[in-house]
């Protein structure tokens, strides 16, 4: 197996391959086997020259731009705020880009820097389909080959998204290995790149994996906290008591929170999947300090907060949004929660049900499942605020994606609810 799956330590993945830059206090780093590291290296070092080259960060701007629909909005939740009473909601609304989410600022990103590199090839996995129909769309884009790499139980549950990824001509390849979900996913595009490095970028969606990526994901997602504060200084007149936004990977949110980490009094409060319960397998709180929480640990290729049992096997885990439901989190999550920068707390299925419901009906907006969790933290917050505070809510995507999983589980068929 190319890249770990087992959780540990760092002493004894750093007997196999020593760590390197991309430390975020204790965490991060570069955890894989020997086969990896020169791919990684050539990676760090195209991106480097990219960050020092004004001609990518122009093309980049324009696609962001004219592709995607760059600036997002800052939009003022005004019936919400009523309705909740105390801080004024503000929604940063990601989920008008195109594609429906955050995701296609990375995509963007890392599909110009592919070809930058000379790579005519890209390789992603993807679990509930988002991040693989991102990839297909900037590999469309650019005329890049595309395989994507996912899980036959994940391609039963997501026919749609296997099929939007076909019509834009990608190669969507199923994994019936071990579980058919993610992990396995992940570890077939893995192997595919050891095969075929020199062709093939790996174009990894979240802020996880082994360094350069948490560091690259980030800074295509800077573009939403860079935008925000902006945007909530001119309208609201002030900087936001708290920046709140969901945690899968956790990309979205170190987008949202970055810009505002040098000022103090701005809390930031990344929010988990509290599934079902608090059992190990429940949920994908991580953070969760209760006994089923996570714990340090190594999980393909970063060190960071882990779900794992007692003998340190990856345990499975649960959430009624497929993009919050993973058992690790990006490496700099790690850091800021340990050094108390930022706050994680959880919200269940159900109140992430209510919180899309409630903005459907006071604001017309329809979140996705992901996003409805950091909506779902700000109802509790809001009310205990004074007037004069501000919420700011990444909306990190749209809930068109979610509408079987609705149907479901509000039983919409008649019934008012
Ligand atoms: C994928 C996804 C997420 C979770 O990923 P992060 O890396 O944590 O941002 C959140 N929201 C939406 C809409 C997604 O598609």
């Amino acid at each position: 197996m190319p890249m770990s799956t087992a959780v540990e330590t760092p002493q004894e993945s750093s007997a196999r391959t020593a760590p390197v830059a991309g430390r975020f206090g204790a965490y991060g780093g570069r955890y894989v086997p020997e086969t990896l590291m020169a791919a990684l290296e050539e990676l760090e070092h195209a991106y480097a020259a990219a960050q020092a080259d004004p001609s990518f960060h122009a093309e980049l701007a324009d696609l962001l731009h004219h592709y995607a629909g760059r600036p997002t909005p800052l939009y003022f939740a005004r019936r919400m705020s009523e309705q909740l009473g105390g801080a004024r909601i503000y929604l940063k609304r990601e989920d008008l880009l195109h594609t429906g989410a955050h995701k296609i600022n990375n995509a963007l990103g890392q599909a110009l820097l592919a070809r930058r590199m000379g790579k005519q090839r890209i390789i992603a996995e993807t679990g509930a389909g988002q991040h693989g129909v991102a990839t297909a769309t900037v590999c469309a884009l650019f005329g890049l080959d595309c395989v994507i790499y996912m899980g036959e139980e994940d391609m039963r549950r997501q026919e749609l998204n296997v099929y939007r990824m076909r019509l834009l001509g990608a190669e969507v390849r199923g994994v019936g290995s071990g579980s058919c979900t993610l992990k396995d996913a992940i570890n077939e595009a893995m192997r595919d790149w050891v095969t075929n490095v020199r062709t093939t970028h790996y174009l990894l969606g979240s802020v996880l994996g082994a360094h350069p990526y948490p560091t690259m994901v980030r800074d295509f997602h800077r573009v939403i906290s860079i935008e925000a504060r902006a945007q909530i200084l001119e309208q609201a007149g002030r900087l936001p008591s708290a920046v709140v936004a969901c945690v899968g990977g956790g990309s979205n949110a170190i987008g949202a929170f970055f810009e505002f980490i040098p000022d103090a009094n701005v809390r930031l409060i990344g929010v988990e999947a509290g599934g079902r319960g608090n059992g190990l397998g429940e949920h994908a709180a991580r953070f969760y300090t209760g006994k089923g929480g996570g714990a340090p640990g190594v999980l393909q290729g970063t060190f960071s907060y882990v779900l794992q049992d007692e003998a340190g096997q990856v345990s499975l885990t649960h959430s009624v949004s497929a993009g919050l439901d993973y058992a690790s989190v990006g490496p700099e999550h790690a850091a800021l929660h340990d050094s108390g920068r930022a706050q994680y707390t959880s919200a269940t299925d159900d109140e992430a049900l209510k919180a899309t419901v409630m903005l459907a009906r006071t604001e017309g907006i329809l979140p996705a499942l992901e996003s409805a969790h950091a909506v779902a933290e700000c109802i509790r917050m809001a009310p205990k605020m004074g007037r004069e505070d501000v919420l700011l809510v990444n909306l990190s995507g749209r809930g068109d994606k979610d509408m079987g999983i609705l149907a479901r589980e509000l039983n919409l068929k008649g019934a008012a609810l």
